[in-house]
């Protein structure tokens, strides 16, 4: 076997060991006979798989306890929908951060359900800024304000959590989530698509403050409503089962790692290395400004674009894969996850440079 070392910005690359370790769980989990994949969610063996992975997910994010976490389906994509239905709470308003792709398309879907005010918007400067909270033209009765902490498509990243008062903040943090730590008592509901840092495509996991609950707006479906699916434990209909299984895998490694300080740590120092490789030379060019760089999607052009196919194909030969950059804005992309290990990190670097020299 020999596994090479994945870019993709999701689904993406997921840690061997939590591989390793379905593997041998596989035919029978823990003794009792069974897949994980065959369980009954109703019965016993799942329901300490789910709240297992529930608890460890507490821990690693200090989740506090007037907090509900539902582990759902339909994607992050879903959520752009649900936030509305469920946060508006008899509102019309809705206050969003423009910073990207991800944030663009959330307001679309918002703009289905009110009156969207876009507080401040980086479109301007082609997405490579945050736009200074100082600017944001807030809306004190607005809903909520949602915003995007990380811009997978092209790598902007909040290096802060936005002061928005006792509006509720609302997060899309499917590419950043338990790359650090973070406050989770700011946020009035907190979501991520489980592809990227979490685990199998297929779940979605919203964190969302109890408080906020229970207000959705007429013919909501029952399926998009979180007060039923927090009632339900995640289970009003059958679960993702073997996405949570995996995720909770995932969970528990992250605390064998010793947790997400230490994931942080390690996500700093991969993310600066590439980063100063890439300033480094004349070759590799990084749009992004330096006060909102990634630490999970680090977005490059060659300078010459030509070489781009040719980049891609020699780096898939030396096991490095999945470079290319997003269909909408080209280039190159490397998405560097918990799960990617620093070697492929160093094997990238590697490769930059000789090809640099080699075509430079
Ligand atoms: N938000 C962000 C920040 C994303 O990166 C993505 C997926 N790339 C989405 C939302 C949409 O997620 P999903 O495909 O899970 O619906």
């Amino acid at each position: 076997m020999s596994r090479v070392f994945n870019f993709s910005a999701g689904p993406a690359v997921l840690p061997e060991a939590v591989l390793a370790q379905a593997q041998v769980e596989m035919l029978d989990w823990q003794g009792c006979g069974m897949s994980v994949l065959e369980m009954s969610h109703r019965e016993q063996h799942f329901a300490s798989i789910a709240a297992q992975a529930e608890a460890d997910l507490r821990e690693l994010l200090g989740i506090p306890s007037n907090y509900k976490v539902l582990f759902l389906q339909g994607g992050a994509y879903s959520q752009f929908s649900m936030i509305p239905m469920n946060l508006l709470r008899g509102k019309t308003r809705m206050d969003y951060v423009d910073t990207g792709d991800w944030s663009s398309k959330a307001i679309d879907e918002a703009r289905r359900y009110g009156d969207v005010n876009v507080v401040a918007s980086s479109s301007a400067g082609n997405y490579t800024s945050i736009p200074d909270p100082a600017t944001w033209q807030c809306d004190p009765n607005a809903a909520y304000l949602h915003y995007t902490p990380n811009e997978t498509i092209r790598g902007v990243e909040f290096g802060f959590v936005p002061d928005v008062g006792d509006v509720p903040l609302v997060a899309d943090f499917s590419s950043t989530i338990l790359s650090r730590p973070i406050d989770v008592s700011r946020f009035g509901l907190i979501y991520a698509g489980a592809q990227k840092n979490i685990g199998p495509a297929g779940l979605t996991i919203v964190i969302v403050r109890e408080d906020l609950l229970g207000q959705t707006v007429p013919c909501t479906p029952v399926m998009f409503d979180y007060n039923v699916q927090a009632d339900n434990g995640s289970m009003y209909n059958t679960p993702p089962t073997y996405a949570w299984y995996l995720a909770g895998l995932v969970f528990k490694w992250l605390k064998a790692q010793g947790g997400l300080s230490a994931m942080a740590a390690i996500n700093e120092r991969k993310a600066n290395k590439l980063y100063a490789a890439i300033d480094a030379s004349d070759f590799y060019h990084c749009p992004v400004d330096l006060t909102c760089r990634s630490w999970m999607n680090i977005p490059f052009t060659l300078a010459k674009p030509a070489l781009d196919k040719a980049f891609a194909a020699e780096a898939e030969q030396a096991g490095l894969v999945s470079l290319k950059g997003h269909r909408s804005v080209g280039g190159m992309r490397a998405s560097l996850y918990n799960a990617m290990p620093e070697a492929g990190v160093d094997a990238l670097i590697h490769f930059m440079q000789d090809f640099a020299q080699r075509n430079g």
